[in-house]
């Protein structure tokens, strides 16, 4: 399917939808600019939103980003889409072309987020939001405060339709295992990329035994809430010990 929209002059295309991609995208909306906020993942926040006690007030980075995202719902001039790619940019500044290629999340707006298909599922997938500590199932939440917030399913962990048990537990009728890929073509005047960053591959260092020698962290896992779920989880491993 091909969607078509905008006009070349006025619009801007964010690449990104991480803090920088979220504020670029609402300071220009407000400014009178219309906004598509294209992001990768299932859900905005980038890189800060797997953080936790944020600095310079050490709270958590949800609060400022959900400032934002409300900022977002309040503007209609952003229009966000999560699980998006940019295919190819024509053009010239002032007339710019953009292709965007959409994933299927196979989950629709009508989710509430009430989490009933869950405990259908009995597929598993590395959670990739924990730096792939923790695992969920193959329909998911992407996290406790994910905007939009709506579950996706990871198409690469579920079977579709040959399993199909999470549709009996949607009364929402949210769930389309046959969504397609979709393409879109934007014309705007303007392209932001703000894709970030990525961390290190520490597993690099080998003399530091990263990824082979327990309690060795990078900063990425000791600032997030990566390090607190470890934490959990040895608590809870140590209280199955026999004494
Ligand atoms: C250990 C650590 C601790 C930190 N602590 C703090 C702190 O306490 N306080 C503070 O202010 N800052 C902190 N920072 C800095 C902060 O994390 C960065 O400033 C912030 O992540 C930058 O945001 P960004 O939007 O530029 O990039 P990112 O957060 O990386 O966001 C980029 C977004 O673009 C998306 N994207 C990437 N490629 C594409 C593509 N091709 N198409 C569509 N989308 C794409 C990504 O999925 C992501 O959502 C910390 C950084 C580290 C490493
Ligand atoms: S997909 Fe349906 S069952 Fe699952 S959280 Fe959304 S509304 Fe609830
Ligand atoms: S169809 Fe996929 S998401 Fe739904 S219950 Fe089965 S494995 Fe899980």
């Amino acid at each position: 399917m091909t969607d078509s929209s905008g006009s070349p002059g006025g619009g801007i295309v964010v690449v990104g939808g991480g803090i920088s991609g979220v504020t670029t995208a609402v300071e220009a909306a407000e400014a009178g600019h219309d906004v598509y906020l294209l992001e990768k993942e299932p859900y905005l926040g980038g890189r800060v939103v797997r953080l936790n006690e944020y600095f310079p007030k050490l709270c958590p980075p949800t609060c400022g980003l959900e400032i934002n995202f409300r900022r977002i719902k309040q503007n209609p001039r952003i229009r966000v889409f999560t699980q998006a790619e940019v295919a190819s940019i024509e053009g010239t500044p002032g007339d710019y072309t953009v292709t965007v290629e959409l994933a299927p999340r196979f989950v629709n707006d009508r989710c509430t987020g009430c989490g009933e298909c869950v405990e259908a599922c009995p597929e598993e997938r590395a959670d990739d939001f924990n730096y792939g500590m923790s695992k969920t199932k193959a329909i998911y939440l992407p996290h406790d405060m994910a905007y939009p917030f709506h579950y996706a399913v990871d198409a690469a962990a579920c079977p579709g339709e040959s399993c199909s048990r999470c549709l009996a537990y949607c009364k929402y009728d949210a769930i389309d295992l046959r969504e397609q890929p979709r393409t879109m073509t934007l014309s705007v005047g303007s392209v932001v990329v703000a894709t970030g960053w990525k961390p290190y591959d520490a597993t690099r260092m080998e003399n530091l035994g990263f990824g082979r020698l327990p309690d060795v962290f990078v900063c990425i896992a000791q600032a997030g809430r990566q390090l607190r779920h470890m934490r959990q989880r040895r608590a809870a491993e140590a209280a199955q010990l026999p004494v």
